[in-house]
Parts: C-alpha cells; sequence; structure tokens
C-alpha cells in the first residue's frame, strides 16, 4: 500500500454539513471525516464526489457514519452507502470504476484514545481530547489500512435500476432484484422466510393459541 503524505485536516470544511445532520460534533465523526479523506487520497478519487464511483460499506451507524458520508459525498439516498453492522468504527470503500471487486479497509488503530489523552492533556475531558487529537494526528498515527477482496458482489447491491417484480405471496412489489425463488415462487425476503418483524397473521395466530381454554 502506498502511502500518501496527508493534507492538513480541516473541520472547516465540514462543520455547516455535519451540524445540519447534528448538534454536536464529536469524535466519531472527525474519525468518519479522516477515513473519507484518505480513502479519497488512496483511491485517488476527488471527494465529496457528485457522481456515484465510490461505494462505502461502514461498519457501524450513528455519528461515524455521518462523518464518512459528509467527507465522501456516498449515502443511503444515492445508494453509495450500505450499513454492514458490524459494531465496528470502519469502512471498507469502494472503487466501482476500477475495483468494484476489491476494497480499501481503514480503521482506527486500537492505542488511539491514549494517544489522544497525551497529544491534548490540557483538554477537560477525555472527549475533548479526542475531539481535538482525532483531528491533529497523521493518517498512520490515527488510523490503519489493508486492501480487502470482497465476498459480496457491489454490482448485486446496486443491481439495474427499473427492475421490478411482484411477490407471489404477498403481492408486495420487490425493487433492485431482492426476490427469492422458492418451490418455482418468486417470493419477496420476507415471505421467504428472512423476515425482520413478525407479521400480524402471525401475531394474531399466536395470541390465540396463548388464550387460555
Ligand atoms: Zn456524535
Ligand atoms: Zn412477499
Amino acid at each position: 500500500m502506498q502511502t500518501v503524505r496527508a493534507e492538513m485536516f480541516s473541520l472547516d470544511r465540514y462543520r455547516d454539513r455535519l451540524l445540519q445532520l447534528h448538534d454536536h460534533i464529536c469524535p466519531r465523526q472527525i474519525l468518519g471525516l479522516r477515513m473519507g479523506e484518505l480513502a479519497g487520497r488512496l483511491l485517488n478519487i476527488s471527494l465529496p464526489q457528485k457522481d456515484k464511483r465510490l461505494f462505502v460499506f461502514v461498519e457501524t451507524d450513528g455519528c461515524f457514519a455521518d462523518g464518512v458520508m459528509v467527507a465522501t459525498g456516498c449515502s443511503l439516498g444515492h445508494r453509495t452507502l450500505r450499513l454492514m453492522d458490524q459494531g465496528k468504527v470502519a469502512a471498507t470503500f469502494v472503487d466501482t470504476r476500477s475495483d468494484p471487486y476489491g476494497g480499501l479497509r481503514i480503521w482506527p488503530r486500537p492505542t488511539i484514545r491514549q494517544q489522544a489523552r497525551a497529544l491534548c492533556p490540557d483538554l477537560s475531558s477525555r472527549w475533548h481530547a479526542q475531539l481535538e487529537a482525532y483531528q491533529r494526528m497523521p493518517d498512520d498515527e490515527l488510523l490503519a489500512w489493508a486492501r480487502v477482496e470482497l465476498v459480496v458482489s457491489v454490482k448485486a447491491l446496486i443491481s439495474r435500476p427499473g427492475v421490478r417484480a411482484t411477490c407471489d405471496r404477498c403481492g408486495e412489489e420487490i425493487i433492485n432484484e431482492r426476490e427469492r425463488w422458492v418451490d418455482g415462487m418468486r417470493l419477496c425476503a420476507h415471505c421467504a422466510g428472512e423476515a425482520y418483524f413478525a407479521s400480524p397473521i402471525q401475531r394474531a395466530e399466536s395470541a390465540e393459541a396463548q388464550t387460555p381454554a
């Protein structure tokens, strides 16, 4: 992996946009901004992007993800950001133009909290020390990065615009080729058993079953 001389990080560039999303600016947003900027330099993509060239997997939601979004221009709305909810302040950036099967994963070095305290001993709290230090630390002290090979297909995730299907069981529309085929039936994820909520029908049945005779 090439090393890239960091430009001076400037929070001012992002402040307004962050404050549209939040009533505060916090250390995790800074980490998201710093990772986004570093990805732009290492992949040689000018950010924040106006097109959809860069795609990012964030490994947690929250303030961090907003930092990544603001620095890169990637978003759920542009279908260039996806949450892989692994509870980690880390992200993998994919240049869909040159390498849709490989990514650049960036994560914080494990000792940055202690380093922040050492770098800013005069600040009133650990939180304030992190907020300040994460803006000042050079890329290679703050972050680690590595090329990774993707085991999910960004092309399949993005799918094609205008593709529509109808679920043979519930009748709801399915876009982006997310249907499943089960016993010759075209089903939505929910009807194929990949539910994240209990349907009203299931609830009614279980309520009945629990009613004492
Ligand atoms: Zn925050
Ligand atoms: Zn269905």
